[in-house]
């Protein structure tokens, strides 16, 4: 007897090891087949499985199912303040019917949703109500390589395509899909809904993800830093992935005049608007690019000095000016952070400084107050808590593709 309580207790446990293991195999979904459903077993039923015309009512609906009148309209009566007034086109209703020579309808249930449904219960006196299927979560953790668009790639690994809308936002800022090349590597971890543990509902949330670009390994995990908060993506760093623009192009920030349509210009010494942030630092001082981008403008004007100008995309270029050296050429493709210049005081400056320019659909505009899609950078004191919670998803994400194109 003791071994046999022992038995079940070690098969239990392997049992609830195995539910909470990720999986490392790419799986097929099958279709679905119902043998249970709504809690009822169907084989101890006679089973009719319709869907809701164009004219129906829930009346209706009833009076199909060779009820006499006044039985559909005691149900009707039963059903009136826990059922929704119409029905949804289209949508699944399901009548079970006695498996005896009677056939006689026992239950009755309409799907309005994938989730919800509503039950009329007529074995004994007729009751209705509004009930879920519960929805379970599966984790799947997966390697592959580019073999065209992204959504191809997804759907040649038996993946949702859907997801590639989501990688493409997550990792906008950091690579260029149009750019990435066959052959290059990836890994997702991500959850997938399922309806009653059987009916596929599509992804849920992606968990982890990494892709090879120029070489490099870029991760994104998602992050909420604090309660309430809303999630934002970071490399395994804790660097926010989604970071279009820096804050300023120095790193050390002291700004000395604002973006403004009438200042006194301290040079020229006569009102006039002020299309950018001055931000004063000693002559020398590394200027970064704010954004990725293409050096659209390197050169030399009486009034701006040395000055280089980026190209971010089609909406966004920023400008540097008053450089003492420019240390790019026209053409050069830039990273964000990157040293473009050094602080100096050529053309109208009244002492070292750079003066930002920020362009948004060719017009000049205030880059302290323009909504940019930044993401919240991470904050240090979240930084031992992200590394925590991202440490075991980076490992099964190694590790699959490990085992993907390693073996
Ligand atoms: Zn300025």
């Amino acid at each position: 007897m003791r071994k046999i309580a022992l038995f079940l207790i070690v098969l239990f446990s392997l049992y609830s090891c195995k539910n909470t293991q990720e999986e490392f195999v790419i799986e097929d979904i099958e279709p679905y087949k119902p043998i249970v459903d709504y809690g009822f077993h169907f084989d101890q039923f006679n089973v009719h499985f319709d869907t809701i015309d164009r004219q129906d009512t829930f009346e209706k609906i009833l009076k199909k199912q060779n009820l006499n009148g006044k039985k559909a309209s005691e149900i009707l009566k039963i059903i009136k303040d826990s059922f929704p007034t119409s029905v949804v086109f289209k949508r699944p209703y399901v009548c079970l019917r006695s498996k005896d020579k009677y056939n006689k309808l026992q239950y009755l249930i309409y799907q309005p949703n994938r989730i919800d449904y509503y039950l009329v219960d007529l074995t004994d006196s007729v009751v209705g109500f509004k009930k879920s299927r519960p929805l379970t979560f599966k984790v799947r953790t997966v390697a592959g390589e580019l073999t065209g668009p992204l959504t191809k790639t997804l759907r040649d690994l038996k993946i949702d395509p859907t997801l590639s809308g989501k990688l493409t936002k997550v990792f906008a800022w950091s690579i260029d899909f149009f750019k990435s090349k066959k052959g290059d590597k990836f890994a997702l971890s991500f959850t997938e809904r399922y309806i009653n543990d059987t009916i596929y509902d599509g992804v849920d949330s992606l968990r982890a993800a990494f892709f090879e670009y120029k070489g490099e390994k870029i991760y994104a995990f998602p992050f909420i830093q604090e309660r309430g908060g809303k999630v934002d993506y970071y490399n395994d760093q804790g660097k926010a992935l989604k970071n279009f623009f820096l804050k300023a192009p120095l790193k050390f920030v002291h700004i000395t005049s604002k973006f403004s349509k009438n200042r006194f210009h301290p040079v020229q010494l006569k009102w006039k608007p002020h299309k950018g942030t001055d931000y004063a630092a000693p002559t020398g001082t590394p200027i970064m690019t704010t954004a990725a981008g293409v050096v659209e403008q390197a050169g030399y004007t009486a009034g701006n000095g040395n000055f280089v100008k980026v190209k971010h995309d089609k909406t966004y270029a920023t400008q540097y000016l008053h450089m003492s050296r420019i240390l790019v050429r026209r053409g050069q493709r830039v990273k964000q952070g990157e040293v473009i210049g050094k602080v100096g005081s050529t053309g109208l400056a009244s002492g070292p400084h750079v003066c930002y320019r920020f362009w948004k659909n060719g017009v000049q505009v205030d880059a302290l107050k323009l909504k940019l899609p930044n993401s919240q950078p991470m904050e240090s004191r979240n930084l031992p808590r992200f590394k925590e919670q991202i440490r075991p998803l980076k490992r099964a994400l190694d590790s699959v593709a490990e085992i993907k194109f390693n073996k």
